[in-house]
């Protein structure tokens, strides 16, 4: 590399070096992965548009027309239901084999989480594994942190760069050693996202919704060859869209049922098909952002989950991050007795009746070893 030899004397504004460094040394992933392709960019573009289309929709229909206790049972009850089809299933399930289940069960929760519109089953699963692989590092797909961390590892990658520059000029004899404490501005707290206001939002709408634009990791089929060897699973998420549609489709028939009317029927879909895919989207999504942004870290583990009160009980369970990222296996997230944890009452509920095996959990020596007492 010719520009090694003439080390420029501002490091800092030296773009050309940077723009190296971030090409060979980091790989592009997390929050700077290529953006995705436009099909797949507008396809996410309508997946987040159409359902808050269908609230505004929902709202002006109810107005004229009179929403009926159908629509919010339908709206509720599809959201616990296609809910826990992303945290029972989709989550503890396939992505941490936190217990097994029967062939039927197996497609049962594999459909539900299907249902709630988050992507095909070996995508989402295979994203996920990377992230705990990755957690809030510059490979993580979907960390508030990323942009920070990036910087982290390019300032380091940077500083090593700089080091061997100067050993190099050094050696050659046009430069004095520098002083030791030089490194020490290379040395970032990791607890930082992207300094100031403006970071915390590109953070925050990075990790809930934006990482959706960019390609997804490059190797992420190395991460799934288990759930791909499983046919039930091959044959869920070959139809997701099959799934999706259905999804929409029930609530439909259920309300025109009962209301006996077309406009009713109507409000069913939207309410418990659009409006329901909204609100399960931005809880799950908030699992994302908000629980590696706010809350209590009472486990340790090499990343900034958070356990998070309100997204613990609307996540289903599954806002009691920190637990999960300290013990990703277990099947129960709300570790406390406090902690509400509604897809681990369905696990153990499952259990009960024989319908969940294996169900793992961490023992009390582990508990004990990795509770932050600080
Ligand atoms: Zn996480
Ligand atoms: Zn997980």
């Amino acid at each position: 590399m010719t520009m090694l030899s003439s080390p420029p004397t501002d490091l800092r504004q030296s773009t050309a070096v940077a723009d190296a460094l971030s090409e060979t040394v980091l790989p592009a992933v997390g929050g700077d992965a290529p953006l995705a392709t436009p099909a797949l960019r507008s396809a996410y573009a309508i997946v987040i548009v159409v359902p808050m289309l269908g609230l505004l929709a929902a709202i002006a229909m109810s107005w004229g027309f009179g929403m009926q206790p159908i629509h919010l049972i339908l709206l509720i009850g599809g959201y616990i239901l296609t809910g826990l089809g992303i945290t029972v299933g989709f989550h503890r399930l396939f992505t941490h084999k936190a217990f097994t289940t029967s062939r039927f069960m197996t497609a049962f929760w594999a459909i539900l989480g299907s249902m709630a519109a988050e992507g095909s089953l070996f995508i989402w699963c295979g994203v996920h594994r990377v992230h705990h692989q990755f957690s809030d590092t510059h490979a993580d797909p979907h960390s508030p942190h990323a942009v920070s961390a990036r910087a982290v590892a390019l300032a380091e990658a940077q500083s090593a760069h700089v080091d061997a520059q100067r050993k190099a000029s050094i050696v050659a004899g046009d430069a004095e050693p520098a002083a030791d404490h030089d490194h020490d501005h290379h040395h970032h707290d990791h607890d930082d996202h992207a300094p100031g206001f403006r970071g915390l939002v590109s953070g925050f709408w990075h990790a809930h919704a934006g990482w959706l634009f960019r390609a997804h990791p490059a190797d992420m089929e190395r991460y799934i060859p288990d759930l791909r060897n499983d046919p039930v699973l091959r044959f869920v998420d070959r139809f997701f869209f099959l799934w999706l549609a259905i999804g929409l489709i029930i609530p439909g028939v259920i309300a025109g049922l009962v209301t006996q009317t077309w406009t009713g029927a109507a409000l069913g879909v939207l309410w418990g098909g659009l409006v329901r895919i909204l609100v399960v989207h931005h809880i799950t999504w908030s699992i994302n952002s908000a629980c590696h942004l706010w809350g209590a870290r009472d486990y340790v583990s090499h990343d900034h989950s958070r356990n998070n009160l309100i997204f613990g009980i609307l996540g289903l369970g599954e806002g009691w991050h920190n637990n999960h990222h300290a013990f990703p296996t277990s099947a129960r997230h709300g570790l406390a007795w406090w902690q509400f944890d509604l897809s681990w009452i369905i696990i153990r509920g499952m259990e009960l009746v024989g319908l969940a095996r294996n169900v793992r959990l961490p023992s009390a020596e582990r508990l004990a070893a990795k509770r932050r007492t600080a």
